[in-house]
C-alpha cells in the first residue's frame, strides 16, 4: 500500500488532489479540520474512485495536534510511511496592511507556513529513511507577485516557495523531491466573492481554473515523469502572470 496525505483534503482544490491520488492508487489520508461532513464526501469520492483512504482531523497551524495524529496513525502503521505529502491547507483573510489585526496576520502565516513546517516535519523522517518521496507546496501566484490587500497571504506563499527551494536541497541526496504549485485564481469556496466577471477580463485565458487541473499538475510531480524535477515552482494560472 503507498500512502499519500492531502493537508486540506475536505474540500476544493484538496478534494481534487485526494481523488486524482487514489486514481493512482494511493491510500489517500484526508486532512481538514472544521468540515468533517466534508472531509466525509471527499473519501467517499475516493472510493467511487476506485481507491480507499481515511479521513484525519488536525489544525495544521497547531503543532501538538499534527504530531499527535500523525504518532497515531504511525503506531497503527509500523510498517508503513507517507511517500506523498501535499501541504495544501490554506486560508485567506484578506486586507490592506494598515487595516489588518494582528490575528489575520498570524493565522495566516500560521496556517500556510507554520503547517507547512509542522506538518512536513512529521512524515519526513519516514520518506528520508526509505529514500523516496514527494512533497508538493501549495504556494500561489500571490506568493510570485504579489497583490494588494494581500501581504499576510502573500508573505505566507513567499515563504513557502522559499522553503520549497530551500527543503529540495537539503533531501534530494535521499530520492525525495519538494517542489511548489502557484496557482491563479481556482475554482474554489476560497474565491466566493470575488467579482469574477471582472477578474476573467485580467486572465489571458479567460476564465477561472477548475480544481481537476491543480490536480491533474499534482499527480504529474508524483510520477515517476517527474522524477527529476524538483525545487521548482510551477504556475498553473491561464496567463495571468508568466
Ligand atoms: P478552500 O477554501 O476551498 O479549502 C481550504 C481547505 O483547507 C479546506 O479543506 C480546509 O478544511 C483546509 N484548511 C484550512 N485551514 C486548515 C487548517 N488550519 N488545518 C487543516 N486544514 C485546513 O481552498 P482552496 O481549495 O481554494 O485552496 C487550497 C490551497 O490552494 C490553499 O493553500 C490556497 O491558498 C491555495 N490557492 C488557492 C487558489 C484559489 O483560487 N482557489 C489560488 C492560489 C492558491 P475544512 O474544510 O475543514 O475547513
Amino acid at each position: 500500500m503507498k500512502y499519500a496525505l492531502v493537508t486540506g483534503g475536505s474540500r476544493g482544490i484538496g478534494r481534487a488532489v485526494c481523488i486524482g491520488l487514489a486514481r493512482l492508487g494511493y491510500h489517500v489520508l484526508v486532512n481538514y479540520v472544521h468540515n468533517a461532513a466534508e472531509a466525509k464526501t471527499t473519501l467517499d469520492l475516493v472510493r467511487e474512485s476506485g481507491g480507499d483512504g481515511e479521513v484525519l482531523m488536525f489544525d495544521v497551524a497547531d503543532r501538538q495536534q499534527v504530531v499527535k495524529a500523525l504518532e497515531a496513525w504511525e503506531k497503527e502503521h509500523p510498517d508503513e510511511y507517507i511517500e506523498v505529502l501535499v501541504n495544501n491547507a490554506g486560508i485567506r483573510r484578506d486586507n490592506i496592511l494598515a487595516l489588518m489585526p494582528d490575528d489575520d496576520w498570524s493565522r495566516v502565516l500560521d496556517t500556510t507556513l507554520g503547517g507547512f513546517y509542522n506538518v512536513t516535519q512529521a512524515v519526513l523522517q519516514g520518506m528520508l529513511f526509505h529514500k523516496n518521496g514527494r512533497i508538493i507546496n501549495m504556494a500561489s501566484v500571490t506568493g510570485l507577485k504579489g497583490m494588494a490587500g494581500q501581504a499576510n497571504y502573500a508573505a505566507a506563499k513567499g515563504g513557502l516557495i522559499a522553503a520549497t527551494k530551500s527543503l529540495a536541497l537539503e533531501v534530494a541526496r535521499k530520492r525525495v523531491t519538494v517542489n511548489a504549485i502557484a496557482p491563479g485564481f481556482i475554482q474554489t469556496d476560497m474565491v466566493e466573492g470575488l467579482d469574477e466577471e471582472a477578474l476573467k477580463k485580467t486572465i489571458p485565458l479567460g476564465r477561472f481554473g477548475k480544481p481537476e487541473e491543480v490536480a491533474a499538475l499534482v499527480t504529474f510531480l508524483v510520477s515517476p515523469a517527474a522524477a527529476y524535477i524538483t525545487g521548482e515552482v510551477i504556475s498553473i494560472n491561464g496567463g495571468l502572470y508568466t
